[in-house]
């Protein structure tokens, strides 16, 4: 049986281990950035996530050939007027450590008494294949600057990042946990949707 290759369009470890089990049911074969020859990668040079999302799909479908996904994602925190945003994986340098990260928009909430907390986390996706856009979603969870980063699991942003709902960050919670809440949980499911109808047309 010939099954349809996706091509999973990032080499972010923590990415893949949360987008992969979101696909595993359907009759796909999923590859990775790690699993093909090396590809440039392309500038993200928009101010957008579902802009980014799409100059990274188009990217590497063309140098791949393969049907791709690609996602940008990051947090916004109100206060900051949605800082770090589309720059979230290169906040104060693309090499700077998290926890230097985390102090600094600790600090520079506390030097505004009247900054809210308020944060969330967007994805957007983009499928691309032959150069064609097939789909593309958008999604958020909605949450708040934790006062102290808490949690070992997860990546990134997870320990600063408290979702009220279940009283704890997104690095306190479990990988099932995290999936059922979470903007790229959301995002990827939402996908794993149309590629269902769209093996069945
Ligand atoms: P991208 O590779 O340009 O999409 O960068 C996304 C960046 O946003 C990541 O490197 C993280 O810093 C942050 N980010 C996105 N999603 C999450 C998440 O689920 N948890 C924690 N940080 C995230």
């Amino acid at each position: 049986m010939c099954l349809v290759k996706l091509l999973v369009a990032t080499t972010n470890r923590s990415k893949i281990g949360e987008i992969v089990p979101l696909l595993h049911s359907l009759d796909l074969e999923i590859v990775t950035l790690a699993d093909i020859p090396p590809i440039v990668s392309p500038e993200e040079t928009a101010t957008t996530f579902w802009e980014n999302a799409r100059i990274k799909a188009f990217a590497y479908a063309a140098a791949s050939g393969l049907m791709t996904v690609a996602e940008d994602s990051g947090i916004e925190i109100a206060a900051l007027d949605g800082a770090p945003g589309v720059h979230s994986a290169r906040f104060l340098g693309i090499d700077v450590p998290y926890p230097q990260r985390f102090r600094e928009i600790g600090r520079r909430l506390d030097a505004d008494t009247n900054a809210t907390r308020d944060a969330r986390f967007v994805v957007a996706i983009s499928v691309v294949r032959h150069g064609e856009l097939l789909f593309e979603t958008e999604a958020a969870v909605d949450g708040t600057v934790a006062s102290e980063p808490c949690g070992d699991g997860g990546f990134g942003y997870d320990p600063l990042f408290f979702y009220p709902p279940l009283g704890m960050t997104l690095a306190a919670c479990t990988p099932l946990e995290k999936a059922a809440i979470s903007h790229r949980g959301r995002a990827f499911r939402d996908l794993a949707r149309w590629l269902a109808g769209a093996s069945r047309a």
